[in-house]
């Protein structure tokens, strides 16, 4: 027997139509890339939103059609996601900080047809633009008055919206329909994409408004310092026209005393960022003798938070700390450290040893550890093994189908770190399996490094690892077995390597070793190496 209720699909257009009628005069707040603070709210936001669909339909965008932004946090930045998303386009969000190159091959991979972006991100566009195949419509957040002379033909974003329809309709598709596109660089090979659908986004924020998630309200004022190109800023951009809080954009400013001004001038209830972020505020807090007074809660993931972050927070500013482990592929919270209700009394050092712990599932998301033989490991808090995660907003498999199958029979997906979880259901990460290294909360890829560092022809093998820093969490160390005979130096092998790699993916250090073990498939055994190189400090540290 069928349930007798409406057929309302989720699709996230409702989110924003919500907060225009139910909070229209809840604010955004952005700090413009000029350093200029401007204000709007959603009800404006929606009719520009509105505008964006308008001047993407006479674009010739539709259904299914990818629309690129390369942005930071921004009032606009929203507006063009929610133009694009609401009439069943794919909204795109690029990660500047990936090289010009990396950008390109992303770009044409998406077959991405418009490009809005950042006027910071001109030079890395027009850099790339012979390499675009599929662009065709480049847009700059910019206005008439600050639009900088370019060779792509560009518009300015102010203008192309400026007098175009709002009477355009939204969320005419079914709820799977897909809505946003965010790649992520994985373990191997080039970055795939995670494809979002209108059910997983909205799916996700219903779970993650609730009170031991993020927990907000119509009357709380959230800074995004996490990027909107990082899986929906952990979902923000949409929880918070979900909700009504005001938000509160950094732009391209995250340094200490920028944050600390928007904190305490917007009285911000509510942040979220990496630790690298965090790191930086502490120091310029304690610099000047300030405080926190209007902060309740910030939250912490992207990579382990440090215990010196985690009690400065909450014993020196009396900040609340909520922990969350997530990926690209978990869209993106996975676990969330609100403390369970067993722990609220505990004392300072129990609830502190809680969250370091990388927290619990919400409602929505399963976890579960296993064994090499794919069993599952006893809920005991010390069992470490594969974690695994299931639920709707979650990923099925990558766009186009890139690397293949990517559930178990039974629809688990692999995240590739290493965890134990409790009897409460708390999950710790304890290692990871994946051989990426993360920097600051971006990714450094070990096998371009790994391949570049090879092609020296005094290398037999190379190794690229990330190692603990107290300011960026991991750096890399290259670790290099010499070919037989041969000694290169330290400075040999990174002058090999300038040019090309970032320059932020130099490693910090090599190290010589004389045998780089190897795992039971013939791969590098990065775990082995994790290991022997655990107590070894970095010269940068
Ligand atoms: P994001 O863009 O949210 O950083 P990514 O997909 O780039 O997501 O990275 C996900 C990976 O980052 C996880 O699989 C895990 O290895 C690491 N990670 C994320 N959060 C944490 C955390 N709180 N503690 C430890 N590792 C984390």
């Amino acid at each position: 027997m069928q349930g007798i209720m409406q057929d309302w699909p989720l699709t996230v257009n409702k989110l924003l139509e919500h907060a225009k009628l139910i909070n229209p005069t809840r604010e955004i707040i952005t700090r413009r890339v000029s350093g200029k603070i401007v204000r709007t709210n959603y009800a404006a936001v929606y009719d520009h939103s509105k505008q964006v669909s308008s001047a993407l339909i006479d674009e010739g965008i539709g259904l299914g059609d990818r629309v690129a932004t390369l942005g930071w946090n921004s009032a606009r930045h929203m507006e063009s996601w929610y133009g694009a998303m609401g009439i069943g386009a794919v909204l795109h969000t690029i990660n500047p900080r990936l090289l010009p190159d990396q950008i390109a091959w992303i770009a044409n991979h998406a077959e991405d047809k418009i490009l809005i972006f950042d006027i910071t991100f001109l030079p890395i566009v027009e850099a790339i633009k012979d390499k675009l195949e599929t662009i065709k419509t480049f847009v700059i957040y910019a206005g008439a008055e600050d639009m900088p002379e370019n060779s792509l033909g560009a518009v300015a974003y102010d203008i192309w919206i400026d007098g175009r329809s709002r009477d355009v309709r939204w969320g005419d598709f079914p709820e799977d329909t897909a809505c946003g596109l965010c790649y992520t660089s994985g373990t191997t090979g080039n970055p795939k994409g995670v494809l979002y659908s209108h059910r997983s986004n909205v799916l996700h924020t219903l779970v993650t408004m609730s009170k031991d998630a993020m927990g907000m309200g119509a009357d709380d004022v959230v800074l995004p310092v996490v990027p909107m190109f990082h899986a929906n800023a952990w979902g923000l951009a949409l929880s918070c026209p979900g909700t009504g809080a005001n938000m509160v954009m950094p732009g391209a400013q995250m340094d200490g005393a920028s944050i600390y001004e928007l904190l305490d001038t917007e009285k911000v209830t509510i942040t979220a960022a990496v630790p690298t972020v965090w790191l930086l505020l502490l120091a310029y807090l304690r610099e000047n003798g300030l405080k926190l007074p209007h902060l309740k809660k910030v939250i912490i993931g992207g990579s382990a938070i440090p215990e010196n972050i985690l009690r400065a927070f909450e014993v020196e500013f009396e900040v609340d700390v909520v922990h969350a482990w997530g990926m690209t592929e978990t869209s993106p919270l996975g676990t969330l450290g609100t403390l369970p209700p067993h722990l609220m009394d505990a004392d300072i050092d129990l609830r502190m040893g809680q969250k370091l712990k990388q927290g619990r599932p919400p409602f929505g998301v399963e976890l579960k550890v296993v064994n090499e033989a794919g069993e599952e490991l006893p809920r005991d808090g010390k069992s470490a093994g594969t974690l695994l995660v299931r639920g709707a907003a979650i990923a099925a498999g990558y766009f186009k189908g890139d690397g293949g199958n990517v559930l178990d029979e039974d629809s688990w997906f692999d995240t590739g770190d290493v965890a134990n979880i409790d009897e409460f259901g708390t999950m710790q990460i304890t290692d990871r399996s994946k051989d990426v290294i993360k920097s600051g909360g971006e990714w450094i890829s070990s096998i371009d490094i790994e391949n570049f560092a090879l092609a020296h022809p005094q290398v037999a093998n190379a190794a690229a690892i990330g190692v603990y820093h107290p300011k960026w969490d991991e750096r890399p160390l290259l670790i290099i077995q010499s070919a037989q005979g041969e000694s290169p130096t330290k400075e040999d092998i990174l002058a090999s390597l300038e040019g090309k790699i970032a320059k932020w993916w130099t490693p910090d250090d090599v190290q010589f070793i004389d045998e780089i073990p190897l795992g039971a498939t013939g791969k590098i055994n990065k775990l082995a190496l994790r290991e022997h190189f655990k107590d070894y400090k970095l010269p940068t540290a």
